[in-house]
């Protein structure tokens, strides 16, 4: 069994309810790195759905800090795209849960680029790749925090994550048990939803806290069993971006969940037709970019 108990020490018992009204110092999430790279200018927030196929990597990026959460697959696709960028360090990284099209590529990311911390929700999985994973971050000796409900970060330049999911993760139930983080920049904020899935969702939406998001990264691919009426209605998304690869054999994203988004009048955004989505913000307005051909092409 591999657990993050395994990790030694290092902010393992830094649970949200002991975090709730405290935001990190800035000098100590960016501990171990001098030099991030690329930076946003002041007044911008912009954040990256990177095409990785069949898989979620999101790349947010502020004039302070860079973040990314979940990298794909296994392999480097996500750590290029980041480099392309001109990125050499990221302060915060959120492993949403331990599926190997979330924390895959995070492996080449830990490899390659120094991080200043990683958000984990902390549950017992088996396999070779999470194993990697939890390995990598216990040799360089990162930061590692537990994510639960009401854990929140500084972001930078006016930017906020809050964390509202999970609460109570159980192992036997991986994609509900995602990291579910809202971040709000003016009156934009962006809801990023990992797999979670119905039973996640109706949680969320009983905790009663804020969960509008103007940009919803849709649940689980598309998944039918994600993304619900009642969720929508609570989120209310002028832009929904589902993350799935060309052709999966999941049939991701499935209709009824396309069906849903548009009577909730969300225009949708798909990585595995319109590649990398770039989505830039001053606080006020945004601008949505599709980058280039999606992967498969
Ligand atoms: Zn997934």
């Amino acid at each position: 069994m591999v657990s993050w108990w395994d990790l030694k020490g290092r902010g393992v018992h830094d649970y949200g309810a002991d975090n709730n009204n405290t935001v990190t110092a800035p000098e100590e999430i960016a501990k171990d790195h001098e030099n991030k790279g690329s930076l946003l200018p002041d007044g911008q927030l912009r954040v990256h759905f990177i095409d990785v196929g069949q898989g979620d990597a999101i790349l947010i990026q502020t004039p302070e800090k860079n973040v990314l959460i979940d990298g794909g697959e296994r392999g480097s696709t996500a750590v290029n795209y980041i480099q392309s960028q001109g990125i050499t360090g990221l302060d915060l990284v959120i492993g949403t849960h331990p599926h190997s099209d979330h924390i895959g590529g995070l492996i080449n990311v830990l490899q390659l680029l120094p991080v200043g911390e990683i958000i984990d929700p902390g549950v017992v999985h088996t396999t070779k790749t999470f194993e990697n994973y939890l390995t990598l971050i216990d040799k360089k000796d990162i930061k590692f925090t537990v994510g639960r409900t009401g854990l929140k970060r500084d972001l930078g330049g006016g930017a906020v994550m809050q964390i509202l999911h999970p609460s109570s993760p159980s192992s036997a139930r991986l994609n509900d048990a995602s990291i579910v983080a809202r971040v709000v920049f003016g009156s934009v904020s962006f809801l990023f939803t990992g797999d979670a899935e119905s039973a996640a969702e109706t949680e969320i939406l009983n905790s009663g806290c804020d969960l509008t998001g103007t940009i919803l990264k849709v649940g689980h691919h598309g998944s039918r069993k994600a993304t619900t009426r009642a969720f929508l209605n609570a989120v209310k998304p002028e832009i929904a971006v589902i993350m799935c690869g060309r052709d999966n054999t999941y049939g991701y994203p499935h209709k009824e969940t396309l069906g849903r988004l548009g009577k909730a009048g969300a225009d949708v955004y798909r990585t595995d037709k319109e590649g990398t989505i770039v989505i830039t913000t001053d606080g006020v307005g945004y601008t949505v970019k599709q980058n280039r051909n999606p992967t498969g092409e």
